[in-house]
């Protein structure tokens, strides 16, 4: 297994772009964790399962219907082999994965794939979502929480989206509500995460300050 470096925050904060970018760096992969939340929540969407059945939906996490892919561009989603990617980046569905993963069975239904992906990597991975640095892999030894105003969050999605920012900025204000209060893995700061505020910085910025925490921590660790 190769390093981990961990990114974790609220809904738009940044954080796939900044993983993609980060990686590319360190010459890693990445992957977005929510894209398991998400690809689940198209696939019960699909399926017109119950929403409401934790143990049918972790039932269905386990099921051969879907998978999830690493790639440098994005993390995918095959659905019976067609590629969702596309359609699992919507509000709607960020909303649907958002409602169903507070459940703990499916929250464990979905563990042991995220740790793989890291297991599978020999250099290194950067682990984006809401428990990375908490739970997935709390041994990470560099964790970085990405924040912004709710703005400035809402803004970048309805820009990606093309939609109206009022309404984003309400679907993303509930999402951030049920990941911050629910009782499994809520998104909290990992200790010793660096906190970096995207609110007034660039891209470029952001990945640059992030880079240099996660080169300052490895090499650290390398001495100890
Ligand atoms: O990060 P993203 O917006 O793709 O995540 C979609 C939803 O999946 C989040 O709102 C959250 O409810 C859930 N999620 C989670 N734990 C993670 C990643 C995502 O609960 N590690």
């Amino acid at each position: 297994m190769g390093t981990i470096v961990t990114i974790d925050g609220p809904a738009a904060s940044g954080k796939s772009s900044v993983s993609r970018e980060l990686a590319s760096r360190l010459g890693w992969r990445w992957v977005s964790t929510g894209a398991f939340y998400r690809g689940l929540a198209y696939v019960a969407r699909e399926l017109a399962v119950d929403l409401d059945s934790a143990q049918v939906l972790a039932d269905l996490a386990h099921s051969k219907e879907w998978e999830v892919l690493l790639t440098s561009e994005k993390t995918k989603v095959l659905f019976r082999g067609t590629d969702v990617t596309d359609k699992i980046g919507l509000e709607d569905v960020g909303g649907i994965a958002s409602k169903i993963s507070h459940y703990p069975e499916v929250r464990e239904a979905l563990l042991g794939a995220q740790r793989a992906c890291g297991a599978a990597e020999a250099k290194g991975l950067v682990a984006e979502g809401r428990d990375c640095g908490t739970v997935v892999f709390p041994n990470a030894p560099a964790k970085i929480y990405l924040t912004a105003s709710s703005e400035s969050r809402a803004a970048r999605r309805a820009a990606e989206e093309g939609a109206d920012p009022e309404s984003i900025i309400a679907a993303q204000k509930q999402r951030d509500k049920q990941d911050t209060t629910r009782k499994a893995a809520p998104l909290a700061v990992p200790a010793n995460a660096l906190v970096v505020d995207t609110s007034e910085m660039n891209f470029e910025q952001v990945v640059d300050a992030v880079e240099k925490f996660v080169r300052g921590r490895l090499s650290s660790e390398s001495q100890t």
